[in-house]
């Protein structure tokens, strides 16, 4: 027997433990983890010189842009940012310009995405108009819907309680799960109108608008819904103690309730608005110290399931702005989140097994991403080799991403992707692309 590739000499991440052995991959799968010498032929061989393997990250939470959006992010600049920062599947988010809001949109988005991407790209779509429109997104193969209760994105009224719990009753109908942006429009509109008023435009003045209450109050409506439709909901980025108590509350009731947060709310508080400005501005905003260390008690013991980036790319006159108010908010964070979060585990914050599971098992299970987030043979090939004693200080000039800031930039990290592989083939090494378009797959679900 001859496989493709064999990767010898490496740490592999196997269920969270690190084992001495080689990979053998073929056909675009995992055919074999072995000590090198059990390992069959290969057309290529690569000694990986004992760095580790770990899967893949699965960036559950990206906004790809495109189509009328071009001009913040593609499909291919996308996804080379993915590849360069480890990731080598990413589920795109529905608020783009058309919204993906239905099959017909939901498919000329894949169309679209197949001749671009370098890493695999899965979707979710905002809810259609027509409710009965939900069973044909699902089979022409979203992994999850998206609903933004902070603003009207997509074809149903967020603030009719009726409709969103008759919409995530058919998604439970259909097995997909929902990720809600869960902050309440009444709430913030009626801040940022007061603050507006007051002359206010200021960094610290969207924080104000955007209160830990406005977050947790939205959880604890869309808890009921849950409660009511069997839905499994997956809560965005959540950034507050406040909100992340009313979460845990429900875990601990037994709801099927998942959240994520990001790299940018773990690791950064809104004290950084005085030094990156609006380049910082994000939604939900960065927040207190406590808010950071709430994140971090419930992230060590298991509470928080997915680290997702919010890769959310804008054109630098979008952020380079007067008023916070005509600020987009947003930062890219698929070239970063691996190399941070690879730091916190050479600082001993964080176990390689738990930045594997929360971002690539957990994404995997939660949006039903077949054979893929796991090291094991019979999976897809998709994996990332990092060196984690190279140490760099970030520079979003040097980003794939069209987005060329960061919150980040000038942080000292150690820990560092040296080459992804995305269905068994090599797609960045050493931070060059080496694939050509097309190597990404688009991951459709599972359940038909
Ligand atoms: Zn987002």
């Amino acid at each position: 027997m001859q496989v493709d590739t064999v990767l010898s000499n490496a740490r592999i991440c196997i269920r969270g433990a690190l084992v001495e052995a080689g990979i053998a991959l073929d056909e675009g799968k995992i055919v074999k983890i072995a000590k090198d010498t059990n390992l069959p032929a290969a057309s290529t061989k690569l000694d990986l010189k004992g760095h580790i393997v770990l899967p893949g990250l699965i960036d559950c939470h990206v906004h790809m842009r495109d189509q009328q959006l071009a001009y913040k992010e593609t499909f291919f600049t996308g996804t080379s940012a993915a590849a360069a920062g480890g990731v080598t599947s990413v589920i795109d988010m529905p608020n783009n310009k058309p919204v993906t809001m239905g099959s017909f949109s939901l498919k000329e988005r894949m169309k679209l995405a197949e001749k671009q991407a370098l890493v695999n790209v899965a979707f979710n779509s905002a809810f259609p108009k027509r409710l009965e429109e939900i069973a044909e997104v699902v089979k022409a193969g979203a992994v999850g819907f998206k609903a933004y209760l902070s603003s009207r994105i997509g074809g149903i009224d967020v603030d009719d309680d009726e409709l969103l719990l008759a919409a995530f009753r058919e998604a439970a109908a259909q097995g997909v799960p929902v990720a809600v942006h869960a902050e309440d429009r009444e709430i913030i509109e009626e801040q940022r109108r007061e603050l507006e008023a007051a002359g206010r435009n200021d960094a610290d003045a969207y924080v104000k608008a955007h209160p830990p209450e406005a977050e947790a109050q939205s959880i604890r409506r869309v808890l009921r819904l849950v409660k009511n439709s069997g839905v499994h909901v997956h809560f965005c980025h959540v950034s507050s103690a406040l909100g992340l108590n009313a979460i845990l509350m429900a875990k601990k009731e037994g709801l099927a309730v998942t959240c994520e947060v990001t790299p940018h709310n773990l690791l950064l508080s809104s004290g950084q608005y005085g030094i990156s400005g609006f380049f910082a501005l994000t939604d939900p905003p960065l927040r207190t110290q406590e808010d950071v260390s709430a994140l971090w008690s419930a992230l060590k013991p298991g509470f928080i399931d997915v680290i997702a980036s919010d890769h959310a790319p804008h054109a630098f006159e979008e952020k380079n702005v007067d008023s916070v108010w005509e600020a987009k908010p947003g930062v890219p964070g698929l070239e970063t989140t691996l190399s941070l979060l690879l730091t916190k585990v050479n600082e001993g914050r964080l176990s390689l097994a738990e930045l594997v599971r929360l971002t690539a098992e957990e994404p995997a299970k939660i949006f039903h991403l077949s054979k893929r987030g796991v090291l094991e043979e019979g999976n897809w090939a998709d994996l990332v080799v990092v060196d984690m004693k190279h140490e760099h200080v970030i520079d979003s000039s040097e980003f794939f991403s069209k987005a060329k800031y960061s919150p980040f930039d000038g942080m000292h990290v150690k820990g560092k992707p040296l080459k992804t592989f995305v269905n068994g083939k090599l797609v960045m090494d050493e931070g060059e692309m080496v694939s050509e378009s097309g190597t990404g797959h688009i991951v459709r679900n599972m359940l038909i």
